[in-house]
């Protein structure tokens, strides 16, 4: 995925709502720009933002079944490593 302004591939997912901030993968996450946080208010009906550009601030939305969204899994077999 990349970013639609920019071509930037160094995109965050916006959280929303109260994420654990003292989750250490939220924290780890966060800190590399691979979330952001797009506020505690969720409004019903309203397409928010869900991926925000680290490189030029742009957010745009992204459905949930978007094929992007599924980039991470194809080619490896599931594998459970915790
Ligand atoms: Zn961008």
């Amino acid at each position: 995925m990349k970013c639609p302004q920019c071509g930037s591939d160094w995109i965050a997912e916006i959280l929303y709502g109260f994420p654990d901030f003292n989750n250490e993968q939220f924290q780890q996450d966060h800190a590399s720009g691979k979330i952001a946080l797009g506020g505690c208010v969720v409004m019903e009906g309203v397409e928010q933002p869900t991926r925000r550009c680290n490189d030029c601030n742009h957010e745009w939305y992204v459905a949930a079944d978007s094929p992007d969204s599924s980039d991470s899994q194809a080619g490896s077999p599931p594998m459970q490593s915790k």
